[in-house]
C-alpha cells in the first residue's frame, strides 16, 4: 500500500470510530455491537503501530470518551480519568505480564488484585472533610459533566463517609451500573408504553445518570462500586491496591466484594474462569476481568501510556453482541402447532458458540423489529439464554424485500394457520394431522382423562412413532401382536395388554373422545359442555361460531379454535377413520323439548344476581332451550338486570327490550 492509501485507510477507520463513540458516549445510543467497535478499533491500532508517523491526536487510540453533552456544567479532572487496554485471550494476557516483568526488570511472580469490569459508567467522586461534595462523569478524561445532583440520589453513595481518619480531600473514583434487575424493570417498562428501550445495562446507566432532571435518576435504581483513588490530600501511604480499596469501603463507601488478590498468570486466568462460571448469577453485568499490579509502588513504575494505565489490564469476556445477516425467514411448527418465525442467519461466532439460528418469536416481533430478509441483523447470546435478534442495523437494508407475511397454510402439513383476534401466536389447526404435532396428539388422546389407554405412556408413543409403527392416531387400532413383540423392551404379556387396552379403549363416552382430539382450549369441562349442549359429534363438528357460544363457558376465542380445528379436512378423515375403527359412545339424551318452554327466546344477563352466577343462569335457562348473548339488540327478548347492571339496561331501555329483575328470572325458571 502506498503512504496514501494507508493515510486514507487510517482516516476513514478514524472516521468510523469517532462517529460510533460520539454515538455510544454522547448520545448512549450505540448503533453497532462492541465487538464491531473493537476489531475496526484493532484494524486502526495495527496500522498505527506499523506507521507511527501516522498517528493524531483525534484518534480513538489516543484519547478516551467523547466529548460532553452540552446542558451539563463541566468539571475538570485533575488527574486524568483514564480507560484501560484490552486483552481478549490467554495469550495476550501472558504477553501483558511479560512488558511488566520485564519493565519492572524482574522475573518474580506478580502479584494482581483482580476485580470484575463492571458494564457501568465512570465516576470520580470529591469528598471534602467527609462531605460530597462533586461528582463528575469521565467525558474526554479531561472535562467530564457534573452529575452531583444525580449522583445524590443513588442510596448506596454515602453523603457523608464514615468514621474521622479520612483524608480532607479524597476523590473517589469506581464505575456507576444499573443492576441486571432493573435494567430488566425498565426496559420492560419502557416497552409497554412503546418507548425506546436500552440496548444494554450500560447505555441504561449512562442514559439514567446523564438526565437533566434527577428525579428521572432517582426513579432508576442505579448503583456503583468504587475502584480507585484520583487525587487526595492527607490519605496515609498504603503498600497495596487492595489496601487501598478496604480502606473505602471503611469509610462506608461501596465495593464489589468478589475482588480478588491473586499470584500471576494462572492466577489471573483461574479467576477469570470463576468469574466467567458466576457471571450469569451475578445481580450485576460484567464484561470481563480487570487485573492491576497491587503493589502501588510497582504501579507508580510503570506509569501510563497514551490513555491506559500500563499496571493494569481488562481481560474481556467473549462478545456477547455480534452483527450478521438474515439469509432467510423460515415459519416453524411446535409441538401444539404454534407456529414460530426463525431467522436463518449467515452463522456468526457470538457468546462463545457459532449460531446460524435465532427466534423471531411471533409476528408481533417481526413487526417490532422490523426485519426482512437480507436484512443485518445484532444478535444477541448471553448465558446459555437463547440467541436473539436484538435489532436491525440502521440503513443495512440493501435489497427492499418485502415485509414478512404470516403464510396461510402450515408448511408441514398444509392445514390452515389460524391466527386469532387478540393472540399473539398463529397455529397450525391440523392438530390430529399434522406430523410436527404427530407425537403431542397421540400422547394427549391416549392420556388417562382422554382415551385412558393403559400402558401407551409418552416413552412408547415415541417409541412406536419413531420406528414408524404409527403415523396417525387410527394406526395405533391397527397395531398388531407381531409389530409390538419387535420393539426393545417390549415382552409378549405387555404387548397383548396394549392391544386389550386399545381394545377396551373403542368404548367411551362422547366427552372424553372430544376432549381426546386435543382441539386448542378444550379441556375436560368444555369437552363435557360441548357433549351435553350437541348430545353427538356431528352437531358439534357442524357448529358455527355462534351456537358454539352458547355453550357455557365457551367465548369467541374457542369457538374459533373448534370452528377452525373441524374446518380441516385432514382431521375429519381421522375422526372418520377412528370411528370406523370401532370407536363408539353411548348416545346423550337432549332434554325433552316439553321443558324446553322458553326456546326461541333471546336473553341478555347483565349485573351481578344474589341467587345463583351469571355462567348458572345461563345454564338454567339454555336448558329450557334459550338462547343467552353478550350485546343487546333488536332481537333480544328479555334483559335480566341483577345489581349494579352495566350500559345495557340503558340500551334495552332504548330499544324498548323488557328488563327482568332476579325475581322475574326465578319465576320464569320455575325456581
Ligand atoms: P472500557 O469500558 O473497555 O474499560 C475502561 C473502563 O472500565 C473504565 O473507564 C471504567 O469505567 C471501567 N471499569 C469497570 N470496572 C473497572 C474496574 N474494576 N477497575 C477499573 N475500571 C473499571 O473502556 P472505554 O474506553 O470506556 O470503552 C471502550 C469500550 O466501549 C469497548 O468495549 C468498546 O467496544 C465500547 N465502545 C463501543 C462503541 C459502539 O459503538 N458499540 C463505541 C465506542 C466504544
Amino acid at each position: 500500500m502506498s503512504d496514501n492509501n494507508i493515510q486514507q485507510k487510517i482516516q476513514s477507520l478514524k472516521d468510523q470510530l469517532n462517529l460510533y463513540s460520539y454515538q455510544y458516549y454522547t448520545l448512549d445510543d450505540p448503533q453497532v455491537p462492541d465487538a464491531t467497535y473493537d476489531r475496526l478499533y484493532r484494524e486502526l491500532q495495527s496500522l498505527e503501530e506499523k506507521y507511527p508517523q501516522f498517528i493524531s491526536s483525534d484518534s480513538p487510540t489516543q484519547r478516551v470518551g467523547d466529548k460532553p453533552l452540552d446542558g451539563f456544567t463541566q468539571v475538570k479532572h485533575e488527574v486524568p480519568m483514564l480507560s484501560l487496554d484490552n486483552v481478549f485471550s490467554a495469550e495476550e494476557l501472558r504477553e501483558f505480564n511479560q512488558r511488566i516483568q520485564h519493565r519492572l526488570n524482574t522475573s518474580d511472580e506478580i502479584e494482581f488484585a483482580a476485580e470484575p469490569k463492571l458494564d457501568g459508567l465512570a465516576i470520580s467522586l470529591i469528598y471534602k472533610k467527609g462531605l460530597l461534595v462533586q461528582a463528575g462523569t469521565r467525558g474526554d478524561g479531561t472535562t467530564g459533566e457534573d452529575v452531583t445532583q444525580n449522583v445524590r440520589t443513588i442510596k448506596s453513595i454515602p453523603l457523608k463517609l464514615m468514621g474521622n481518619d479520612y483524608p480532607a480531600l479524597l476523590e473517589v473514583r469506581g464505575e456507576i451500573f444499573m443492576p441486571k434487575a432493573a435494567f430488566e424493570a425498565l426496559n420492560k417498562k419502557a416497552e409497554a408504553a412503546g418507548e425506546k428501550t436500552f440496548a444494554n445495562p450500560r447505555n441504561a446507566a449512562a442514559g439514567s445518570l446523564r438526565q437533566l432532571d434527577p428525579k428521572i435518576t432517582a426513579s432508576r435504581h442505579l448503583a456503583m462500586y468504587c475502584y480507585a483513588v484520583g487525587k487526595n490530600d492527607g490519605m496515609k501511604n498504603l503498600a497495596t491496591h487492595m489496601q487501598m480499596l478496604d480502606q473505602l469501603q471503611h469509610w462506608g463507601l461501596p465495593l464489589c466484594k468478589e475482588r480478588e488478590v491473586v499470584q500471576g498468570v494462572e492466577g489471573c486466568l483461574a479467576y477469570y474462569k470463576k468469574m466467567a462460571d458466576m457471571r450469569d448469577s451475578l445481580p450485576y453485568e460484567i464484561d470481563g476481568i480487570v487485573y492491576k499490579v497491587n503493589r502501588l509502588d510497582l504501579q507508580q513504575q510503570l506509569g501510563f501510556v497514551a490513555k491506559a494505565p500500563r499496571w493494569a489490564i481488562a481481560h474481556k469476556f467473549p462478545a456477547q453482541e455480534e452483527i450478521t445477516r438474515v439469509k432467510k425467514i423460515e415459519f416453524q411448527v411446535g409441538r401444539t402447532g404454534a407456529i414460530t418465525p426463525v431467522a436463518r442467519l449467515e452463522p456468526v461466532f457470538v457468546g462463545g458458540v457459532t449460531v446460524s439460528n435465532a427466534t423471531l418469536h411471533n409476528m408481533d416481533e417481526i413487526t417490532r423489529l422490523d426485519i426482512r430478509e437480507g436484512d443485518q441483523v445484532v444478535i444477541l447470546r448471553a448465558g446459555d439464554v437463547i440467541p436473539k435478534v436484538v435489532r436491525v442495523v440502521p440503513g443495512s437494508r440493501q435489497h427492499n424485500n418485502p415485509p414478512v407475511q404470516l403464510p396461510k397454510h402450515c408448511p408441514v402439513c398444509g392445514s390452515d394457520i389460524i391466527q386469532l383476534e387478540g393472540e399473539a401466536i398463529a397455529r397450525c389447526s391440523g392438530g390430529l394431522y399434522c406430523p410436527a404435532q404427530r407425537k403431542e396428539a397421540i400422547k394427549h388422546f391416549a392420556s388417562r382423562k382422554a382415551m385412558d389407554i393403559d400402558g401407551l405412556g409418552d416413552k412408547l408413543v415415541e417409541q412406536l412413532v419413531d420406528e414408524k409403527l404409527i403415523e396417525h392416531i387410527p394406526d395405533l387400532y391397527h397395531l398388531t401382536l407381531k409389530q409390538l413383540v419387535q420393539l426393545e423392551r417390549m415382552g409378549e404379556k405387555s404387548a397383548q395388554n396394549l392391544l386389550d387396552a386399545l381394545e377396551a379403549s373403542k368404548e367411551t363416552r362422547l366427552p372424553r373422545f372430544i376432549y381426546a382430539l386435543g382441539i386448542r382450549e378444550v379441556g375436560e369441562a368444555t369437552a363435557q359442555a360441548l357433549a351435553l349442549y350437541f348430545a353427538n359429534l356431528d352437531d358439534l363438528m357442524k357448529a358455527d361460531e355462534e351456537t358454539l357460544q352458547q355453550v357455557p363457558d365457551v367465548g369467541p376465542i374457542v369457538a374459533g379454535h373448534i370452528v377452525s380445528f373441524f374446518r380441516q379436512p385432514h382431521n375429519r378423515e381421522i375422526i372418520q377413520q377412528l370411528r370406523d375403527a370401532g370407536i363408539h359412545w353411548p348416545a346423550i339424551e337432549k332434554p325433552a323439548k316439553t321443558e324446553q318452554k322458553l326456546a326461541g327466546k333471546t336473553f341478555v344477563l347483565t349485573g351481578t344476581l344474589s341467587n345463583m352466577t351469571r355462567d348458572e343462569a345461563k345454564q338454567a335457562l339454555m336448558a329450557k332451550g334459550a338462547k343467552v348473548t353478550g350485546s343487546v339488540s333488536k332481537k333480544t327478548d328479555y334483559v335480566v338486570a341483577g345489581e349494579s347492571p352495566g350500559s345495557k339496561v340503558a340500551k334495552a331501555e332504548k330499544l324498548g327490550v323488557e328488563i327482568l329483575d332476579e325475581g322475574a328470572l326465578m319465576d320464569l325458571l320455575g325456581a
